[in-house]
């Protein structure tokens, strides 16, 4: 035992002695001259430079064009990289400006390895902090594993082929999208899209989140970024896939040093591909609407896919996904389970199964029964802080809503497409949504104008008809304040009133309501069949909506 550990320090000392000579030889071999920044631009924009090794450390290692090495202040700009690339000068990228130094710091953590006796300890210690830790493996889900709607679907769908052969692209010029943002809520699957994309195109798959990036030293954020995007290249490609991205992306706050600068290296990566390089970079968060604008504009990550909750289909079949492997009793029904479960995300609907199977299993059953789901959704709706599932009442009330504004645009705006009506709160609307399309006009007719407000106050004027006038919720706020504000137009700027513009206003606002009041009097069994379908099933797409609308009276 004690002979052991006297090897070891004799071995650590030699290590040491032997990288310190490595180090002093290198010295005295070479002493470089080194140019003053202005000059080594002048000497690029003439031609003179052949090469650059970029670095984080203290200067560029720099080759002119006739054979000598020479050093330049790093000026730790961001820029530096493209302006190189575009005088057609080569760069590469040095892992440690001082190589020398690296090798006495690895001769150091060997060093270290060996004085404690532990092979890995030192060594992994500092890999650690060198670098964000990722795997980057192929992984073996497709989209078949993932629930979705099929816009989501069909947006990551498209992005397979440029992974695959971005040659095809770009021989007809094709920009390929850099990056592609996923948002919604959390729990919807996200990271199972972007490891299904790099399963689909049979690339590896680097994950990161976001806070990875954000540490206490100015500086590592950047260079783990760049890390990341040297491992990608290096391993011919991937999806490079970072979680949270609102870490280092959120708008401009007090000008965080740190975050700015990893965001900056991000943002160079990325404008750094070419066409044929296999990298897509797909970032996700909860919220759209906090991202940075300058991270969404073209040529970054100009791709938007929302991931949103999903709807009493899209659970039922998450449900039967994550019930593959599990043994359940006959009595329950997965149909009737996802009807109750309005609000939850793929990620709680599988917690509420497992939650379940642990209840089984602890009361010794070989099945799970309806009592342990129903405890399990008890639990699931009580204790979590995320919003708690939408009761019957409100899903009911929603759907009524809903359906008003789209019969009062069937019947008052023929000519608006009404494309999707869900009565899941996404990130683009409130509690339920209408998504309607109208035509391009340059002019709008008073008629046209007074079924505009209709067709917003349509929500409002069902509830009212579902529920009395003391009834209706305060789900109508945003509808109001646009049928107040199309009213005050026309009263206002376009003289459609009678009178003093505030009076005509509110006129204009009564007669608005009252049409819609009217239309949906006259076609009360469309409103309740449209309602119906809207509730049992949570979005209905346009073919639906037409049968439900256009059926018999
Ligand atoms: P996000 O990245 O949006 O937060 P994840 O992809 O991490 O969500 O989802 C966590 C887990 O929840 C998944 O591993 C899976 O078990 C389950 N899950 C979430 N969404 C879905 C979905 N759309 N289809 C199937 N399972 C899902």
């Amino acid at each position: 035992m004690k002979k052991g550990r006297l090897w070891r320090r004799a071995a650590a000392f030699a290590v040491i002695g032997a990288a310190l000579l490595v180090w002093y030889v290198r010295g005295q071999a070479e002493a470089p001259r080194v140019l003053d920044y202005a000059e080594f631009w002048r000497m690029a924009e003439d031609g003179e430079i052949e090469a650059v090794s970029l670095g984080e450390g203290e200067n560029w290692r720099v080759k002119t064009t006739e054979g000598e090495t020479a050093l330049t202040p790093n000026p730790r700009a961001e820029d530096g990289k493209e302006r190189l690339l575009r005088l057609g000068i080569r760069v590469t990228e040095e892992r440690n400006a001082a190589p020398g130094l690296l090798l006495l710091l690895l001769a150091g953590a060997a060093a270290f390895a060996l004085l404690r006796g532990s092979g890995a300890g030192g060594a992994a210690g500092l890999a650690k902090y060198a670098a964000v830790q990722t795997d980057r493996t192929i992984p073996e889900i497709t989209f078949r594993d993932v629930i979705a709607s099929p816009e989501t679907l069909e947006g990551m769908r498209d992005l397979v082929g440029f992974l695959r052969s971005p040659g095809a692209y770009a021989r007809l010029g094709a920009r390929p999208p850099r990056g592609v943002m996923l948002y919604g809520p959390p729990g919807t699957g996200k990271t199972m899209l972007a490891r299904a994309l790099a399963g689909e195109a049979k690339a590896p798959f680097f994950a990161v989140s976001g806070a990875d990036f954000v540490q206490v030293y100015v500086g590592v954020g950047a260079s783990r970024v760049r890390e990341l995007f040297r491992k990608a290249r290096k391993a011919g490609g991937g999806v490079i896939f970072i979680d949270e991205i609102d870490a280092i992306g959120k708008k401009r706050d007090s000008g965080n040093d740190e975050r700015e600068q990893t965001l900056n290296a991000l943002l160079t990566e990325m404008s750094g591909f070419s066409g044929l390089d296999r990298i897509m970079v797909v970032a996700a968060t909860n919220r759209l609407d906090t991202i940075d604008a300058a991270l969404l504009r073209e040529g970054r990550f100009d791709r938007h896919i929302e991931v949103g909750l999903p709807d009493a289909a899209q659970r039922l079949e998450i449900l039967r996904v994550h019930t593959r492997n599990k043994p359940v009793a006959r009595g329950v029904s997965l149909p009737d389970l996802a009807a109750q479960t309005a609000l939850f995300s793929g990620a709680q609907l599988e917690a509420l199964l497992n939650e379940a199977a642990i209840r089984a299993a602890r009361r010794g059953a070989d099945e799970i029964g309806p009592g342990d789901i129903e405890k399990a959704f008890c639990a699931a709706a009580a204790g979590d802080e995320r919003p708690t599932p939408m009761t019957a009442e409100e899903k009911a009330v929603t759907a009524w809503h809903e359906a008003g504004h789209a019969v009062v645009t069937h019947a008052l705006l023929p000519e608006d497409r009404i494309a999707y009506l869900t009565v899941i709160p996404s990130s683009r609307g409130a509690a339920g949504y209408t998504l309607s399309i109208q035509p391009d006009r340059l002019l709008h007719t008073r008629r046209e104008l007074i079924a505009r407000i209709a067709q917003a106050l349509g929500g409002r004027a069902a509830e009212e008809m579902l529920l009395g006038r003391d009834g209706v919720t305060t789900g109508a706020a945003g509808d109001l304040q646009r049928a107040r504000q199309i009213a005050s137009a026309m009263a206002e700027e376009w003289d459609m009133g009678e009178g003093d513009p505030r009076e005509a206003g509110r006129a204009i606002l009564e007669e608005g309501f009252a049409a819609a009041r009217a239309c949906l009097a006259q076609r009360k069994n469309a409103l309740a069949r449209l309602a119906e379908a809207l509730e049992e099933k949570e979005t209905l797409r346009e073919g639906e909506i037409l049968e439900a609308l256009e059926g018999e009276n």
